[in-house]
C-alpha cells in the first residue's frame, strides 16, 4: 500500500521497519515477543515519538504508529506500544517533571522498561466519568494513598509501573477531579489477577486492586489541577495506535488470505479468480487504505500540536480501522474455507484479536456517540 501524504523520510522508515519485522517470524512466545520488543527498540523503533533529550528518535505518533503497522502486517503487533510509549511515554514528555523525564524516558525509549496504563473499571466502563479510584494526600507524611479497582489492563505483569487513572478531591469543590499517578509493580497494597481472555496473545489482561497504596508525592504526574487535558493528551495516541494496531493486523489477515487465494484451485482456476473471493478481499484493502489516510491525518493534527482537532480525527481514525481490521480478519478466514480455522494457518484466533480494536479503547458505539453529539450536534440519550 501506498499513499500521498508519505514523506521519502516515512517511506523509508516504512521499508527499514517492514524488512526488520519480516525478518522476525510471528510469534505467540512471550520471550520471543520480549526479544522482538527489545531488538525493536534498539533500532529506535519504540521510542521514535519520544524526546531526543531523554533517548528518544524526536519524532511524532505519526511515526510510532508507522512502525505498529508494520509490525503489524508481518503478525507481530507489539500491543504495549499503544500504552508504553504511545500513552504514558506521552503523558511522561508532556507534563512530568525534569526528574520523571529523566526516570522513566530513556528506559522506556530503549526497552528495557515498560510502562501499563489502567483507566477501566468494572463499575464504570465506558463511563469513565464514573471511575471511583480515589487518591487522598496523607498530611502527615504528604505521601498519596491510592483505593480502588480497574479492570482489563494490560501488560501490567511485564510493565515496571503502571500509570494509574485516579481521581483527587477538590478542597474547594469536593468535586472528585482525574489525577495520573505512577505505581510500581510490587507497590505493597497493589494486586493483580490474570483475566481468563478468549484472545491467544502474548500480552495478557489483569483485574486490580489498590488497597491503600502508598506511594511518594513525585508519583503524581503533572498538575493536580489539569488532570482532564493531561489524561487527553494520552488518550489521543492511544486512539490512533489502537487505529494502527487493526491496520496492521488487517494487512496481515489480508496478504495470507491473497497468498492462499492464488494458489487454492478447486475447478479450473485458482480461487482468487472468482469474484466472490475477489471482490470483498478487494473492498477490505480499500477500508483499510481508508482507514489508514484517517488514521495518518489524526496522527498529523496530533503532531502538529492540534489537540482539538487529533481528538474527533483519532476516534474517527479508531472506528474505521476496527471495523475495517473485524472485515478483513472476517474475509481472510472465509477466503481459507476449513482451513481458516485450523490452527496451523493462524487465522482463526484473529477473529478474537480483531474485536479488541472494535472494543477498546473506546467502542465503536462511544465514538459513534461522539461524533453524532461532537460533530453533527444531535442531542444525548444517556
Ligand atoms: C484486550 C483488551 C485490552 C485492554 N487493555 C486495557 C488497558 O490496558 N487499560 C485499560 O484501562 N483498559 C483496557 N481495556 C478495557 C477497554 O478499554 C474497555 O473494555 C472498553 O473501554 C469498554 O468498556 P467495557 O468493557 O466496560 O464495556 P461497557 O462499557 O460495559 O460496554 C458494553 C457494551 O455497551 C455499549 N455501550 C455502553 N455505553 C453505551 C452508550 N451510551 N451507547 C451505546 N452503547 C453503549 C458498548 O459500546 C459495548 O458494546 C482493554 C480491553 C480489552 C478487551
Amino acid at each position: 500500500m501506498t499513499t500521498l501524504i508519505e514523506s521519502e523520510d516515512h517511506k523509508s522508515l516504512r521499508a527499514a521497519v517492514s524488512a526488520f519485522a519480516q525478518a522476525h517470524p510471528h510469534t505467540l512466545n512471550a520471550e520471543d515477543n520480549q526479544r522482538l520488543w527489545q531488538d525493536a527498540a534498539k533500532l529506535g523503533y519504540i521510542g521514535v515519538n519520544l524526546p531526543e533529550a531523554y533517548g528518544g528518535g524526536g519524532a511524532g505518533i505519526t511515526e510510532l504508529a508507522l512502525v505498529l503497522e508494520e509490525l503489524g502486517a508481518a503478525g507481530n503487533p507489539l500491543l504495549m506500544m499503544i500504552v508504553s510509549p504511545a500513552i504514558c511515554g506521552t503523558v511522561i514528555s508532556r507534563f512530568g517533571t525534569e526528574e520523571q523525564k529523566r526516570e522513566w524516558l530513556p528506559s522506556l525509549a530503549d526497552g528495557t522498561r515498560l510502562m501499563a496504563f489502567g483507566i477501566t473499571e468494572p463499575d464504570a466502563g465506558s463511563n469513565s466519568h464514573r471511575i471511583t479510584t480515589t487518591a487522598r494526600r496523607d498530611a502527615a507524611t504528604g505521601e498519596w494513598v491510592l483505593t480502588g479497582r480497574k479492570v482489563f489492563v494490560s501488560g501490567v505483569d511485564i510493565a515496571d509501573a503502571t500509570l494509574i487513572v485516579g481521581r483527587t478531591e477538590d478542597a474547594r469543590t469536593g468535586k472528585l477531579k482525574p489525577c495520573l499517578f505512577i505505581v510500581p509493580r510490587d507497590a505493597p497494597g497493589f494486586e493483580r489477577r490474570a483475566i481468563d481472555m478468549e484472545l491467544n496473545a502474548v500480552e495478557r489482561q489483569f483485574e486490580l486492586t489498590l488497597d491503600d497504596v502508598r506511594l511518594p508525592a513525585e508519583a503524581l504526574v503533572g498538575d493536580e489541577d489539569a488532570g482532564l487535558l493531561q489524561l487527553f493528551a494520552g488518550l489521543n495516541p492511544e486512539r490512533v495506535m489502537t487505529a494502527a494496531f487493526g491496520i496492521g493486523m488487517g494487512r496481515y489477515a489480508l496478504s495470507r488470505a491473497l497468498d492462499y487465494a492464488r494458489e487454492r484451485t478447486v475447478w479450473k482456476t485458482p480461487i482468487g479468480a472468482h469474484q466472490a473471493i475477489a471482490h470483498p478481499l478487494a473492498q477490505a484493502h480499500i477500508d483499510l487504505e481508508l482507514a489508514r489516510l484517517m488514521m495518518q491525518k489524526a496522527a498529523h493534527l496530533y503532531d502538529a500540536g492540534d489537540d482539538v482537532g487529533a481528538g474527533e480525527a483519532a476516534n474517527m481514525a479508531k472506528y474505521a480501522a476496527g471495523e475495517a481490521c473485524v472485515k478483513a480478519v472476517d474475509q481472510a478466514v472465509h477466503t481459507l474455507g476449513g482451513n481458516g480455522l485450523t490452527r496451523e494457518y493462524g487465522l482463526a484466533r484473529l477473529i478474537t484479536a480483531s474485536r479488541v480494536a472494535r472494543i477498546a479503547p473506546v467502542s465503536r458505539e462511544m465514538i459513534l456517540n461522539y461524533v453524532s453529539h461532537q460533530t453533527l450536534g444531535l442531542p444525548k440519550s444517556y
